[in-house]
């Protein structure tokens, strides 16, 4: 059985804290770093139980608390050779070098990268470089910087598997097939809490109506972009990176009970599906063993015999302006997804504060979208620069 040793970026997060579940369930399995943003109370946890040598706390005051609660927990800790005193032996960083430091971590042979946003682009290209194999969860970095990304991984002979389940379920249907018999990607999607809504029924909806999603538990962020589709919008263009797939060879399928994660058509009519029932940790842990898999006894399997029925309808790009605005924004290319994506984290995270009105969010977005003058075939600089831009337009068009 071959070990692996993980860098978790994100680990006190929705994806996060499934990958440590799957930890639990294997023994070959282990922790060498874990990354969080300001989540000390439940990283002192996760210390005391995977005993990680690298611990990144993004905001740094938040990195200075851990390192003072760290002596406080040493004494409850046993390890196999008994010598795991996290004061002596798990270093603590914060900021981005830090988060760089945990993508990088020499002893982690894979990194889980599922920090939420674009801040996941630079350790991403990170970990690439330092030739890790990566189970990438966070889609807005391919988003924004997919056109960097996918020539890197080759060019460093890195390995980046997709953990997002319907680039999972794209993913495990190319399987033994030639590149040149796909004819398109079927990207199935629930449609949310609001699935045949209205325009008029979307205007008084509070974040705590967006946070219920019918099928998947996930964090605030990904679960309010499933409401406005926009997380539809982010996967289109994520799916272009991934699988080199031109954007309006990519179809989306409303498919409200989740269970068929996502399809691929070929040229000679075929199609294959992926089905399961909605759980991430199926294909989180695709990701970390692929091409192989291995049992999870605890996961509820799909029952055909309780299976009433699947349906399918087209989204409506009226309503879900979002979704339209982001299949736009993948198809100029160049800095206007990270425009796209920039403008609906600002405004998503607005949102959630109680500070602007759900219809602001696809109406910034469109106007951070037209303020922009494109810059094409962006770097790193660029794209960061695009994303500072179109935050400060946010801020600006609604008066946060
Ligand atoms: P959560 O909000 O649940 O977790 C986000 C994680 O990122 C937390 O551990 C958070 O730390 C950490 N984080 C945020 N900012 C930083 C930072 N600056 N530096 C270091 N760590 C940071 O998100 P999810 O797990 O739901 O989603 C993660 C990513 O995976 C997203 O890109 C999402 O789109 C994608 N994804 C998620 C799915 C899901 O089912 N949840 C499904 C498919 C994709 P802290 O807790 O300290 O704030
Ligand atoms: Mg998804």
């Amino acid at each position: 059985m071959i070990s692996r040793m993980l860098s978790i970026l994100g680990s006190t997060g929705s994806i996060g804290t499934q990958t440590l579940q799957l930890v639990d369930l294997d023994p070959s399995l282990s922790v060498a770093a874990l990354a969080a943003c300001s989540n000390v109370e439940l990283l002192l946890e996760q210390i005391r139980k995977y005993q990680p040598k690298l611990v990144c706390v993004y905001r740094e005051e938040k990195a200075e608390e851990l390192k003072k609660l760290l002596p406080g927990i040493s004494g409850s800790i046993s390890s196999a050779g008994g010598t795991y005193d996290p004061a002596r032996d798990c270093k603590v960083v914060s900021g981005m070098e830090g988060l760089i430091e945990a993508a990088c971590f020499p002893d982690a042979d894979t990194v889980v990268v599922s920090v939420v946003g674009m801040i996941g682009i630079q350790p991403t290209i990170a970990a690439i470089r330092a030739k890790k194999k990566i189970a990438l969860a966070n889609k807005e970095t391919l988003v924004c910087a997919g056109h960097l990304i996918m020539p890197l991984v080759k060019e460093c002979g890195a390995e980046l598997l997709p953990v997002d389940s319907e680039h999972s379920a794209i993913f495990q249907c190319l399987v033994g097939e030639p590149e040149a018999a796909v004819e398109k990607l079927l990207l199935t999607a629930s449609g949310g809490p609001f699935r045949g809504y209205t325009k008029e029924q979307l205007q008084n909806i509070r974040p705590e109506d967006a946070l219920k999603h019918p099928n998947w538990s996930m964090g605030a962020k990904i679960t309010i972009d499933s409401s406005t589709m926009i997380n539809k919008a982010l996967e289109v263009m994520e799916a272009h990176h991934l699988f080199q797939v031109p954007i309006d060879k990519i179809e989306v399928v409303i498919q409200p009970q989740s269970i068929i994660h996502s399809m691929v058509q070929f040229c000679d009519g075929a199609v294959k599906a992926q089905l399961g029932v909605p759980s991430m940790l199926i294909p989180i842990e695709y990701a970390l063993y692929a091409p192989d898999r291995r049992a999870l006894p605890a996961e509820e399997k799909l029952d055909f015999k309780k299976l009433t029925g699947i349906s399918f309808s087209v989204p409506d790009l009226e309503v879900f302006r979002g979704l339209y605005l982001g299949i736009e924004a993948g198809k100029r290319g160049g800095t206007m997804p990270t425009v796209f994506n920039a403008a609906n984290e600002e405004a998503v995270a607005a949102f959630l504060a109680g500070k602007i009105r759900y219809p602001a969010i696809p109406e910034s977005i469109e106007a951070a979208m037209k303020a922009h003058t494109v810059t094409e075939n962006p770097d790193v600089e660029e794209i960061l620069s695009a994303e500072r831009d179109a935050r400060a337009f946010v801020r600006d068009y609604c008066a946060l």
